[in-house]
């Protein structure tokens, strides 16, 4: 089948074009606009997808040379995500399947980071079933048991802020604009790791919490100003290199219990976050020094994008999982509901 695609969940629109598990297009617009305001707006993410989503699906058929006549079916993100944001695919996508004649496939964006690893690329297999699968981004972070395309379970996932906002957010009490946790990964290659101590929060299970640890380097950094104004500019490499090994720490002690528990050695990571050169590391250690099977999709596949849509798109055409046009859209959204 060739499948169209569509993602707005957050501040990303993506529109993508799949024949099989092959991506012909996947074409992302990312909105600069939240930038200046330090955090997504949800009004303006609305309004910005609305501007970008026409002229995104023409590209994305235009580049896959597919005539919309030719597809076989619409897929697009029901949630969860903002729920203005979704509205806009949504609603584009019911009327495009309506005027078309053709099923519409909704799609859980969380299930999607995982199913991504089913994207078709030259030379990589995906993960074998069952595995462990970790979506880490700016929204979410979760442990999910994957036994097939539409058989997942939570095991655990955070308690408050996403491992994301963990780096945002230590970033900002740094100084670093929005989103800095790509700058924390940067200034962290020069620093030393265990500089400074931040203490790993104690969650039952598989659970996650990040809060406590902003809260810990607030009053980190203000004392030590205090004392000296000069700090943080000082030691700011060193500072960045402590956050993330703590982060990092606290992400591959609750993976390593996932394993323990679950006997699962296949470990596939997906999300923004995994773009964090201090998680790639230790993913990798853990392959030479634990036996773990790591899977880390390339980075467009890794943020939001619409091919990660359509590749579930394309799982549920095959067993005609097609949903009515009464369909609406779900900000909250749970895996495996
Ligand atoms: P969701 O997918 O849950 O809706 P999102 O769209 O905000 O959330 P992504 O686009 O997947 O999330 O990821 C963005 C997050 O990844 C931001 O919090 C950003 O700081 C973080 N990030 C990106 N690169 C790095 C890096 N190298 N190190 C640490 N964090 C990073
Ligand atoms: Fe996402």
């Amino acid at each position: 089948p060739v499948i169209l695609s569509i993602e707005s969940s957050c501040d990303d629109t993506s529109a993508a074009v799949l024949k099989g598990a092959q991506v012909l297009s996947n074409i992302v617009a990312t909105q600069q606009i939240h930038q200046a305001y330090g955090g997504v707006v949800p009004e303006l993410a609305s309004r910005a997808h609305q501007q970008h989503i026409v002229p995104l699906v023409h590209q994305a058929l235009a580049t896959a040379n597919i005539d919309k006549k030719s597809l076989s079916a619409i897929a697009f993100t029901r949630g969860p995500g903002l729920l203005g944001s979704l509205l806009v695919g949504t609603s584009f996508a019911k009327s495009l399947a309506l005027s078309l004649d053709i099923p519409l496939i909704e799609v859980n964006h969380m299930e999607a980071h995982i199913l991504a690893h089913f994207i078709e690329r030259e030379g990589y297999t995906p993960p074998p079933f069952p595995f462990l699968a970790a979506t880490i981004s700016g929204g979410h972070t979760q442990i999910v048991r994957v036994d097939g395309p539409f058989q997942m379970e939570v095991l655990g996932e955070t308690l408050d802020d996403a491992i994301g906002e963990a780096f945002d957010k230590s970033a900002k009490l740094i100084g670093f604009p929005y989103p800095g946790g790509p700058l924390i990964d940067k200034h962290a290659q020069a620093g030393d790791p265990l500089r400074f101590e931040f203490p790993i929060p104690k969650v039952d299970g598989l659970n996650f919490s990040f809060s406590g640890l902003k809260t810990s380097i607030l009053y980190f950094i203000q004392k030590q100003q205090e004392k000296d104004a000069g700090f943080v500019e000082r030691e700011r490499d060193h500072i960045c290199a402590s956050i993330q090994h703590t982060i990092v720490k606290i992400l591959m002690q609750k993976l390593e219990k996932a394993v323990a528990e679950t006997g699962l050695k296949h470990i596939a990571i997906g999300g923004g976050v995994a773009a964090n050169s201090g998680i790639r590391g230790a993913l990798k250690e853990a392959e030479e020094k634990q036996g773990w099977t790591t899977y880390v999709p390339p980075m467009e596949y890794c943020t939001d994008n619409a091919a990660m849509i359509g590749i579930v798109g394309y799982f549920k055409y095959l067993e005609n999982r097609f949903c009515g046009l009464d369909v609406s859209a779900k900000a909250r959204y749970s895996i495996g509901k």
